[in-house]
This record gives C-alpha cells, structure tokens and sequence, in this order.
C-alpha cells in the first residue's frame, strides 16, 4: 500500500511540479510577447495622442491660416437688410461681396467693420458689427448704432489700456 502509495504521491508531486513548470514556462513564455504586446499597446496609444495632438495643432494653424487665403475662409458678414450677423460665414476662395445670406438666398450680406467702444467712451470685449455706407453703397460717413462714433475702413481699436480695463470689468463681474 505504502510502495503503492509513494509512488503515486511522488507521481502526484511530479505531475504537479512538471504542471507547474509548463504552467510557468508557458505563463514566462506568455509573458514575454505580453509585455511586448504592452509596449506596443502603449507605443501606438502614445502615437495616438501624438497624432491627435499634431492634428489639432494643424487644425487651429490651418484655421488662422484661412484668414491669409486657402480654399475657404471664416468670417463675419452682416446682412445688410435685416442687420443679421454671421459670426462664421464660410467664404470660398475669391468669392467677393456681396455674398449669399443662406436663408435668405439673396445677396445681401457684406463684410463689416468691427466697433469696440462703449458709448460712456469705454472698450468693450465684444465688437459691435458695423456695415459701412460705403460698402452698402449709401452716402455720408457711417455711425456705430452702439456707441455713436464714426466707423472707418480698418476701424481702429481702443487703446490697449482701455482694452486691459475692460478685460478686468467682466473679469471682476461688472459689465
Ligand atoms: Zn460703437
């Protein structure tokens, strides 16, 4: 029983031990191309974010770089009929004024200047958009609605100390 028993114990023991060494051999095997496989994983993650990062970087350069002239541009048009203001309008390439209002469908909409005076004779943060007569084809010098003030051509803007002040009004809350 014992001669019987011994030998299957150590039977039991050898088993164990040749499992428990394939099962390490295959676990060190695995582990190998594992951890390549991880540092692979993390190569291609960290390439991701690279590539997500050089994107936005092109995107944001390639956004300032409509306003010098590629395919298509970005900018403010008003309607010069309803007063309308386009924040974004999509200009293609050589496209002149008047462009199209898209709901519209008339062309009626015209690159403005921009007023950033308040009427107490402060800067604002936010322009005022204004069409000047000249563009939209009408007589005398052109007013800001907002504040009063002729609007020119290339409408200058405040000085940068009024500017400064107005930047701490809205960061302090008071408008
Ligand atoms: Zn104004």
């Amino acid at each position: 029983m014992q001669s019987g028993r011994n030998p299957s114990l150590m039977e039991g023991i050898e088993t164990k031990s040749s499992r428990t060494g394939g099962a390490s051999d295959v676990s060190r095997s695995s582990r190998g191309p594992s951890f390549d496989a991880k540092t692979l994983a993390l190569a291609i993650g960290g390439v991701a974010i690279l590539a997500v990062a050089i994107i936005m970087i092109v995107r944001s350069v390639s956004t300032f770089g409509n306003s010098v002239g590629s395919a298509s541009r970005l900018r403010v048009a008003v309607d010069a009929e309803s007063g309308k203001v386009f924040e974004n309008y999509l200009i293609k390439d050589g496209e002149s004024w008047p462009w199209k209002n898209p709901t519209t469908g008339m062309a009626t909409l015209y690159p403005p200047e921009e007023c950033w005076w308040t009427s107490s004779g402060e800067a604002k943060l936010e322009p005022t958009y204004v069409l000047l007569n000249s563009i939209i084809g009408k007589e005398g010098p052109t007013t800001c609605p907002d504040c009063g003030r002729e609007v020119v051509a290339h409408n200058p803007m405040p000085p940068a100390e009024l500017l400064l002040k107005a930047a701490e009004r809205e960061k302090s809350g008071s408008k």
